[in-house]
């Protein structure tokens, strides 16, 4: 069977992204293509998309201009982490006059909730997946989920981490940039995607 999974490849953690996805696929005895993506014609061969953090208006402008905005949206599984999570949700809170999003996710979220760049830090989370340690840069809040959502993690009351299951399309969102720390997320992305 083919397999093969994009990265989002524009800007932010491409490499980390690329490099935890195919430690993920090996961890779980899978021979899973990973590539970057930066044009629409090789939208339609991948099972599934990562967009990784960085700027979420960037981003929208970038797959606007290569034409790729209404193709993403067709995509069956995709995994956003920060700015990827931004791009995923139905409601932004503080996004710019023209920052569009794919509103594929039923999430509502606050760009910036943190504060600025100074104000990032790493925390240790113990969730179901496991032990890890999230970073968060500039990170959004999830305010808001829909009632048929999954939340993955919380640190306190704040969900940081949650997933949908709409028909056979399936998203996953994180606040923070599980790429750095661990293969844990980008395992379980992988398990939900090819239903193992
Ligand atoms: N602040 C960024 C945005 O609004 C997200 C930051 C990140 O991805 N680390 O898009």
């Amino acid at each position: 069977m083919f397999n093969r999974i994009g990265v989002l490849a524009f800007h932010g953690d491409v490499i980390e992204h690329i490099e935890t996805t195919k430690n993920a696929s090996k961890n779980l005895h899978l021979d899973i293509e990973v590539v970057p993506v930066r044009a629409k014609d090789i939208i339609h061969t991948l099972d599934a998309l990562i967009i990784p953090g960085g700027e979420s208006t960037t981003l929208h402008k970038l797959c606007e201009r290569e034409g790729m905005w209404e193709g993403m949206k067709k995509i069956k599984n995709i995994f956003g982490t920060c700015a990827g999570a931004i791009m995923l949700a139905k409601v932004v809170h503080h996004k710019t006059a023209d920052q569009k999003t794919l509103e594929l996710m039923d999430i509502e979220i606050d760009r910036n909730a943190y504060g600025k760049q100074t104000e990032s830090f790493e925390k240790n989370i113990q969730i179901s997946l496991g032990n890890i340690n999230a970073v968060f840069i500039r990170a959004p809040k999830i305010k808001k989920v829909g009632k048929d959502l999954e939340i993955l993690a919380r640190i306190k009351k704040e969900i940081v981490a949650c997933e949908q299951r709409i028909g056979d399309s399936y998203y996953l969102a994180t606040c923070f940039h599980p790429e750095l720390t661990s293969t844990v997320f980008h395992e379980y992305f992988i398990k939900q995607v090819y239903r193992i």
